[in-house]
């Protein structure tokens, strides 16, 4: 027997496929909204109750797999749903989350948005978070945006559109720690005095836009490290 084409394979999965399953009406499910493209029903397994999960009907295992127009169609229709379940489950937050693959938790290979009503101090997702440092995050900042940028100019033009003006923000990094190198009389203010070095800001348009969005307190602290590190 020759071995199954792509096609083949695809609609094997889709056979099998719990949230296809739903959708064909050959799995019971309790249904809290369906229209032509979306579905959303009670997770059998919830971490709360009212626990929803919303799914496209076709199927799609992964986010950027989603048609356009189903995404956006889906994510306005999530926000309502959203706001409906809170209320009805008398609520004080929703948690929304999208789990991307196994690693993420991702239990089938159908995508699906979760929305969790939550309560304070319910104690969901407590475990397992990951205290990550000043010093972790500035040096994780650069590569990310730089990557996330060339990813958005690239969808922008497969698109034919013309991208957003992004390049500047990746290279906001780097420009900061040249400019800190070519004025250490800037660099010591903001290690000395990060609150006197913001109320200068204003007056100064491109340190400013350079400064847009960064906590002085945190970075003042990398650069203290840093300098100290320097000096060994
Ligand atoms: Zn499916």
């Amino acid at each position: 027997m020759a071995d199954p084409t792509p096609e083949e394979q695809e609609e094997m999965i889709k056979q099998q496929c719990p949230f296809c399953r739903i959708n064909r009406k050959e799995i019971p499910s309790k249904d809290v909204y369906a229209d032509d493209k979306i579905m959303a029903v009670l997770d059998i397994n919830p971490a709360a109750k009212g626990h929803t999960v919303v799914f496209p009907k076709d199927h799609h295992m992964l986010l950027p797999q989603i048609p356009y127009e189903t995404f956006s169609h889906m994510f306005r229709k999530t926000a309502k749903l959203c706001g409906v379940v809170r209320k009805a489950m008398l609520a004080q937050g929703m948690s929304i989350f999208i789990a991307s693959g196994g690693a993420a938790g991702q239990q089938a290979y159908h995508f699906t948005m979760h929305l969790i009503p939550r309560d304070k101090g319910d104690g969901l997702f407590q475990s397992g978070i990951k205290k990550i440092t000043p010093e972790e995050i500035m040096k994780l900042k650069a590569p990310l945006m730089q990557h996330i940028t060339a990813r958005v100019v690239q969808a922008y033009k497969q698109a034919g559109k013309q991208p957003p003006n992004v390049k500047q923000q990746a290279n906001q990094e780097e420009q900061l720690m040249n400019l800190l190198n070519a004025n250490p009389q800037i660099r010591d203010l903001i290690i000395q005095d990060p609150e006197k070095f913001k109320s200068i800001l204003p007056q100064n348009p491109q340190l400013a836009q350079l400064f847009d969005g960064m906590n002085l307190e945190e970075l003042a602290n990398f650069l203290k490290k840093k300098t100290a590190g320097d000096q060994r």
